[in-house]
């Protein structure tokens, strides 16, 4: 729908009183061709038509002239006062009804403006909005198609219109939704109407997809409409899925840091035992030697232990470091701790540690991911290691308590120097350290992974001095076990 142009107004207004000129002009020649055979009292009417021309063409005021000349003209062609009288009054009905039809005709193009650009907006929100829109009529067949339905479904808007919604259904619905309709106007019993539910759509090709429907009414005058919002639910799901395996990636990599840090740590704890066998070796050798064989034997077996304890490092390490599908199980949570500190405090004793290892009987079993759970443990008990380096105190206490609503709480308490003040509201967040070396994402990683298994993370003050980290699992009741 064209706009009137401001130049359009002007122009009309011309052409009306071009109109009102000339009709006038036409009437009184045809009047003067005619001759006096016309009839005096025709003269005035004779300008009717340049009245009807202007006042149509150009609206009030070029119908307002064409009356003045008119008259004027039919004055000085001899009418006389009864028939200009007439002339007036009807000449200025004219007017008048053309003012009112140009007026109704402005507002008409006005409403019409409104619709059109009412509908461009209606239009634009359909072409964008993420998710598909399908709006239908009462008898069930789709009046509007967006294009996010157009993605979804693969039709196109032109090819469904006009088509019964039943065809963006797999059966059985397919056959059933006119009844479903027919079942709402009867009874007005919703069962998705204002509710909103998780259905199944058939795209195309008949390939079915979860879909999460909400379908709102609107009753207008020409009947009732349904409009339906669809949101895949298959995309949001793979995008889900896709999350979880970038954070299961990370957890990874992070759990590798971890080891890389620990990398002269652990070289030296598995260097003792080597070199405790190669001792027992040449010991036991020099007794074979000297026919010492009983001894030799106790030597041998020696050595056999250390070559264990070493691979029992290294089994640990590999467990550890590999990428594993994250996994729950029912787990003992003392034996989770109790590998994790096997790990995570290699290079205590050497440091002057003092570990006191408290877990109360009453927690055993909990749902969790092994090796995740056992990542926190060991971050939490290499941040407290690092933070006793310079401590005259280095006590570590690894606790095990049972919480309330059957959680689990385990604590790792230490004798450092507490949580430095310019890190400790922003403790959980990824990069914030206080040490040279460190990449500030242990903590957030930790939180992460014990969020995942519906617990919580937090720091506190040890009485005394120091940080002490407590996290909860949910413990496994023996109710559950039995199930
Ligand atoms: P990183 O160990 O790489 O710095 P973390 O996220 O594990 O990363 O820790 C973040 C910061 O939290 C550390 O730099 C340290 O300042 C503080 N922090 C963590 N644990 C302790 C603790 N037991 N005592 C004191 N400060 C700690």
């Amino acid at each position: 729908m064209s706009n009137p142009s401001f130049l359009e107004q002007p122009r009309r207004l011309w052409l009306g009183l071009l109109a009102a000129g000339v009709g006038v002009g036409l009437g009184a020649s045809v009047k003067a061709l005619a001759g006096p055979g016309l009839g005096e009292a025709s003269t005035p009417l004779l300008m009717i038509p340049a009245v009807v021309l202007a006042s149509a063409l150009g609206g009030f005021l070029p119908g307002l002239l064409a009356v003045l000349l008119g008259a004027v003209a039919a004055w000085g062609l001899g009418a006389d006062l009864a028939a200009l009288t007439l002339f007036a009054l009807v000449a200025a009905s004219i007017v008048a009804g053309g003012e009112l039809f140009q007026r109704a005709r402005r507002r008409a193009e006005g409403v019409n403006r409104d619709l059109a650009e009412r509908e461009a907006h209606v239009q634009s929100i359909l072409d964008t909005i993420p998710d598909a829109l399908v709006i239908i009529g009462e008898d069930g067949l789709i009046r509007s198609f967006s294009t996010a339905a157009e993605r979804l479904f693969s039709w196109t808007s032109a090819e469904v219109l006009g088509r019964n919604v039943s065809m963006l259904m797999p059966q059985p619905h397919k056959d059933a939704h006119d009844g479903y309709l027919e079942h709402y106007y009867r009874t007005g019993e919703r069962r998705i109407i204002g509710l909103g539910r998780i259905v199944v759509g058939a795209r195309r090709d008949g390939t079915t997809f979860p879909m999460e429907l909400a379908v709102g009414e609107i009753r207008t005058e020409t009947g009732r409409f349904f409009t339906g919002f669809i949101r895949d639910l298959t995309e949001r799901q793979s995008t889900e899925a896709r999350l979880q395996e970038l954070q299961g990636e990370l957890i990874h990599v992070s759990r590798l840091t971890a080891m890389g840090e620990m990398a002269s740590a652990l070289a030296h704890e598995i260097n003792q035992p080597l070199g405790a066998i190669a001792n027992y070796l040449k010991g036991s050798s020099r007794l074979l030697a000297s026919g010492g064989l009983e001894k030799a034997r106790v030597g041998l077996d020696k050595a056999a232990e250390q070559a264990l304890r070493a691979g029992d490092i290294i089994r640990r390490l590999r467990e550890f470091a590999a990428r594993g599908e994250s996994e729950r199980r029912v787990e003992s949570l003392p034996r989770i701790v109790e590998e994790a500190a096997a790990l995570g405090l290699v290079g205590a004793r050497e440091q002057g540690v003092i570990v006191r290892f408290q877990f109360d009987p009453a927690v055993d079993v909990v749902l969790a991911d092994r090796v995740q759970i056992q990542q926190v443990v060991l971050n939490l008990l290499r941040n407290a290691l690092e933070a006793m380096e310079d401590s005259a105190r280095k006590d570590l206490t690894v606790r095990i308590d049972p919480a309330p609503d059957d959680m689990a709480l385990v604590s790792v308490a230490d004798t450092g120097p507490g949580i430095a003040p310019e890190v400790e509201a922003k403790l959980f967040q990824p990069f914030i350290t206080t040490k040279a070396a460190g990449m500030g994402v242990g903590l957030s990683i930790c939180r992460t992974i014990v969020e995942a298994h519906g617990g919580k993370l937090w720091p506190e003050q040890t009485p005394g001095g120091g940080a002490t980290f407590r996290f909860t699992l949910r413990a496994v009741t023996d109710g559950e076990l039995d199930e």
